[in-house]
């Protein structure tokens, strides 16, 4: 990688979205299904990909082999090591300052934002998952005339110490939502429909009218909510998660000047920027996009800052599980502003002093001010 501008290199990140890591190793199984969102084929691997040659560029020598060694001699290692001593190697390198970590996906056992931020010796807080939330009320046995109160009265609770909630409709039913708020009886109408028609196993929120609902939710609580936007789990229809269906609901927000976070939004990462420019309560980020076009992240963010105004870009890794993917995030994001800025300062946009002004920006400081962190930092 070239060599990035010293305060790029220096300044401390605050990683607005990510999740826990795995307590266990992760053998060569694990890696080819955790490194991005495509699973094995016959005969391929998930490493030939842009995120699989950075990976194997820039990881093994945070464990002590050559760069581009092989994946055995690679899982080898890391078994040698342990989970523990793997994880803090790579998530002290990242240069996080503070994490905003996702609890509501727990596919198996995962670090808690305490434990994450003890390996990565920075201040973890939490993002509390919306439906994550509703599904538990109704788990618990609530009935539909009692769901709104319930779900808000547990939200409350939920999200004491938290720092902003976050919104999983893409992936359930889809961006294009209506504006309004919706009744308590449309609630009540809603979630009674949702429980009876529920199959047996794990209640699985997918209506949305209560996707709506939750929103407005978190709206009134007031925390920032975040949206999962376009790539980023195997089981959206990206079709339906392009940022611009949100226009309406966005719209319906801006009075109440809670910020909104649109997450990844890759390949509408042009689209997000736009929506920044034009509501002012609207933040982006490219998050697992970053790791996941390895050698074109440069050109990623140099996309996504088109029409996104400077204030309202933040960093994210998304990462999930594998310690490295919160280290490709944040290398693959350094370089990339790396890149970004040392074009604007050879094209002589702006003095090397608004650089290192952007830098702390994008870095760090919009993050602070949208979820009010400032005091802790
Ligand atoms: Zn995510």
């Amino acid at each position: 990688m070239p060599d990035l501008l010293p305060y790029v290199a220096e300044q401390p990140l605050v990683d607005h979205h990510c999740h826990g890591v795995l307590h266990r190793d992760a053998d060569e199984a694990t890696l080819e299904s955790m490194l991005n969102e495509g699973a094995e084929w016959p005969g391929g691997s998930v490493f030939d990909s842009q995120a699989g040659f950075a990976f194997r560029r820039l990881c093994p020598p945070v464990l002590g082999l050559p760069p581009h060694a092989e994946l055995g001699d690679y899982v080898a290692r890391r078994a040698e090591l342990g989970a523990t001593e793997v994880s803090k190697r790579f998530l002290s390198l990242t240069g996080t300052a503070v994490m905003c970590v996702d609890t509501g996906f727990t596919p198996e056992p995962i670090t808690s934002p305490a434990e994450l931020g003890d390996l990565a010796g920075t201040t973890a807080y939490e993002i509390v998952r919306l439906e994550r939330v509703a599904e538990d009320v109704a788990a618990a046995g609530v009935g539909a005339a009692g769901f709104a109160d319930a779900v808000r009265s547990a939200l409350a609770t939920r999200t004491a110490s938290a720092v902003g909630v976050k919104s999983i409709a893409a992936y359930r039913t889809g961006l294009d939502l209506r504006a309004e708020r919706p009744s308590d009886s449309e609630v009540a109408a809603a979630a009674g429909h949702w429980l009876a028609s529920a199959r047996p196993g794990p209640l699985r929120l997918a209506d949305e009218t209560l996707q709506r609902f939750l929103i407005w939710c978190g709206v009134d609580l007031p925390l920032p909510v975040q949206f999962h936007v376009g790539y980023g789990d195997s089981d959206v229809d990206l079709h339906r998660c392009n940022p611009l269906l949100l226009t309406p609901l966005l719209r319906a927000i801006q009075p109440t000047g809670v910020p909104v976070m649109l997450l990844h939004n890759y390949p509408y990462h042009r689209e997000a920027g736009y929506l920044a420019q034009v509501f002012p309560h609207v933040y982006v980020d490219a998050g697992l996009a970053t790791h996941n076009l390895g050698a074109r992240a440069p050109a990623l963010l140099a996309e996504a800052l088109e029409l996104a105004p400077f204030g309202k870009f933040l960093y994210s890794s998304d990462a999930f599980g594998l310690p490295e993917l919160y280290y490709l995030g944040a290398a693959l994001f350094r370089s990339a502003l790396s890149s970004f800025l040392r074009t604007g300062l050879n094209e002589d946009l702006y003095a090397e002093r608004t650089a290192v002004r952007l830098t702390r920006m994008l870095c760090a400081d919009n993050a602070k001010r949208a979820y009010q962190l400032g005091s802790q930092m």
